[in-house]
């Protein structure tokens, strides 16, 4: 079903800006165990904190951890990133669900309707943040 509403097309957009998404204490815990260093070293080399926000540095205008294409830290990116760009706001905002669709290629449906019954179906199965990958 997923397939249907969203196929990531590697256009790599979504990780390009001055700012990324916010980190969890999950997220962090995830990227420690993924580097297997100490999480002061993980915060030096590759994060950036202002006041109790956690983001990924950014370098050349993309995320730190975009190269190739593509994401280096696939599977231990965070929550916000797995997340993208199936957000549960679309089910109830039109003006959302065209935002997103403009800035993400890979959103597969124009008819908002169609897209918002998918978009549930899809969002009933993944009730955690483990339900993500
Ligand atoms: S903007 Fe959409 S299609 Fe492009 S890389 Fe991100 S998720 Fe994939
Ligand atoms: S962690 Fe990965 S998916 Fe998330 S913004 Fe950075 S490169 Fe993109």
């Amino acid at each position: 079903m997923e397939k249907e509403i969203f196929q990531c097309r590697r256009c790599g957009h979504c990780c390009h800006g001055e700012t990324t998404v916010s980190l969890t204490r999950e997220d962090l815990d995830r990227m420690i165990a993924h580097f297997g260093l100490p999480e002061e070293e993980v915060i030096a080399k590759y994060l950036r904190v202002t006041g109790k926000v956690i983001q990924m540095r950014v370098v050349d205008g993309h995320c730190i951890f975009y190269r190739d294409n593509g994401c280096s830290v696939h599977p231990a990116r965070p929550w916000r990133c797995r997340q993208w760009p199936l957000h549960p706001s679309m089910l109830t905002d039109q003006a959302n669900f065209s935002a997103i669709k403009d800035s993400c290629p890979g959103i597969r449906l124009t008819d908002y309707g169609d897209f918002k019954r998918k978009l549930a179906a899809v969002l009933a199965h993944r009730r955690s943040e483990a339900d993500w990958g």
